[in-house]
Formats: C-alpha cells, structure tokens, sequence
C-alpha cells in the first residue's frame, strides 16, 4: 500500500483543514464515515473470537446494514479462509485500496497480501501498527454502518493500536470459553480495556456445553460458567452463550458461516441475543 500524500476528503473534513498530518486527517475522515466500530477481542487464542466476527458482520449483513470486517491478526489471519475469500485479487481505486467483498459485505486482511496461507508474517510492532493503521486510512471502506474489527489475542500490539486510533469506537465484545482458565486470561482483556478507557459491550461465552447433533442434548463438556462469572465480577452484559456445534467448525473449515449457512442450528440461534444489542446501536 502507497501513502497518501494529502488529504484525499477535501471539504468534508475540513475540522481538520489546518492540520499538518494527512494521515491523521485521512484516518479521522475514513472513521467519521463509520457510525460503529465494533473490537472483537480476547485474552486467549482458539476461543473463537474470528468465528464470532465473521458471524456478526455477516448477521449485521444479512439484516441489511452495511458491514465491514478488518481482519487485525496479522500473525494468524483467519478470516479469508472463514469466507472463501482466499486468493482473491485485490484493486485500487484513486489511490485507495478496495476491500473484497462478499455479497455486500466488505473484507480486509493481511491474508489477501500474503504470498500463501502458510506465509509466516514476522513483524515488530512499529509495522504491524503502521499496516493497522493503513487499513483504516488507505482502504476504501466509504459509509459503513459497522465495521468489525478482529483483533488477535492478548493485549499486544495489534488491539492497543486498535483502540488508540479508534477513541470514538462503540466499544469492545470479548470472547471467552467457559473454563477457570479461560476466566483468568480474559480478565486481562477487561482490564486492558478498562485501562484504555475503550467501552465492553459485553461478553459471549463460546463453546459452551457441546450439543448433540442427534439428541439434541446439551453436555457440559468443560467446566463452565467462566461468562457468567466474568460478567458479574466486572457488570458487564453476558450477551450470549455459543454452544460447541459440529457444524460452527464446518462451516469455519469451508467458508460457509454457521449464521447463514447453518441458520436453524442451535448455535445459530442461540447467536441472535449477541446480535440483537448490536443492532440496537444503530437503532438509537
Ligand atoms: P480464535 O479466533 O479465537 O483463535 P477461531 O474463531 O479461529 O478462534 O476458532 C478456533 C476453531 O474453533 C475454529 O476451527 C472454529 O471453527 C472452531 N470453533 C469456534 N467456535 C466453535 C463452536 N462454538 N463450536 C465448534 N467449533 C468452534
């Protein structure tokens, strides 16, 4: 990706009309055409926190809003593959770069600039901040409703940079499995937050009990409460709990997510409680 020498806004950003750095006027424009950016994130990797974005911006999608998924896991880009986005070319237009779309949904990720999938991307944090940050400002998002940001786990590089360049975010969902040490790392992310001043929207516990496929019987397959437990501690909304479900990790594996693809599945349903609030920032 090229740098912007000026201010590709002109007019509409003219807050800004006497400052001196045009990516930080190139960032504020591409933000304020954004009504809600939304830090998907956890304190611990393999919970499902790509699942659980992809899943929100495609029902955000699929309700008509329009949606876009940054993909900030710059070590282990997930979401392409979770959307049979992988390979795809990717174009400019004036200079910016286009997301890939899926439908109407708009996509970007380290994955697409990747020579293969097994491309090992050994970065220091200066460049992984500068690529996040060219993602906010050198591609072409236009008017979202939301954008979904993935971010990798922990409390690293990658969502500090995140929630330093985006103050006016509505805020963050963290993703936890049910087990005591699950609780312990995702505390981290709250903290982290806290620290941050970056709102928590709330909590959804994944893999929450395993659902059989034949039976319908749900079985504790960890221990469990680590949401419910989390939410109390800090007051923070448990907005759903995500059953562990052969076809969520189907549809991961195929590019088919488990919302669309899979929309009667117990997972799929019990994923509307975390939409439903989601939704209802853009309805206030
Ligand atoms: P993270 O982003 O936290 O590293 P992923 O979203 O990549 O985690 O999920 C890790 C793996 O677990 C993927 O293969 C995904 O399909 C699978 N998975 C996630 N949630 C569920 C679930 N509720 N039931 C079954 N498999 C799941």
């Amino acid at each position: 990706m090229s740098a912007q020498s000026s201010c590709s806004n002109g007019s509409s950003c003219s807050s800004c009309e006497h400052q001196k750095d045009s990516a930080e006027c190139q960032l504020k424009a591409t933000l304020s055409q954004i009504k809600h950016k939304i830090v998907v994130m956890s304190g611990k990797g393999g919970v499902g926190k790509s699942t659980v974005a992809v899943n929100l911006a495609l029902a955000l999608a699929l309700e008509g809003k329009s949606v876009g998924l940054l993909d900030v896991d710059i070590h282990g880009p997930s979401i392409p593959k979770m959307l049979q986005l992988e390979g795809v070319t990717l174009y400019t237009s004036n200079g910016q770069l286009l997301p890939a779309s899926l439908g109407a949904l708009k996509v970007m990720s380290i994955g697409f600039m990747l020579q293969s999938a097994d491309h090992a991307v050994i970065w220091r944090g200066p460049m992984k901040i500068g690529v996040i940050k060219q993602f906010l400002t050198e591609v072409c998002w236009g008017a979202l409703d939301y954008l979904i940001i993935d971010s990798p786990p922990g409390t690293g590089d990658e969502p500090l940079s995140v929630c330093q360049l985006i103050p006016d975010a509505a805020g963050a969902i963290i993703v936890t499995t049910p087990q005591a040490v699950s609780e312990a790392d995702v505390s981290k992310s709250v903290n982290f937050c806290q620290q941050l001043n970056f709102k928590i929207l709330g909590l959804v516990e994944n893999m929450s009990g395993f659902i059989c496929p034949k039976c319908g019987e749900l079985t504790e397959i960890f221990s469990s409460g680590a949401g419910a437990s989390l939410s109390g501690k800090y007051n923070l909304p448990l907005l759903g709990k995500i059953p562990i479900d052969p076809v969520v990790c189907r549809g991961g594996d195929d590019g088919e997510p488990f919302i669309h693809h899979y929309a009667n599945s117990a997972s799929a349903k019990a994923f509307a409680s975390v939409i439903q609030p989601i939704l209802a920032l853009d309805q206030a």
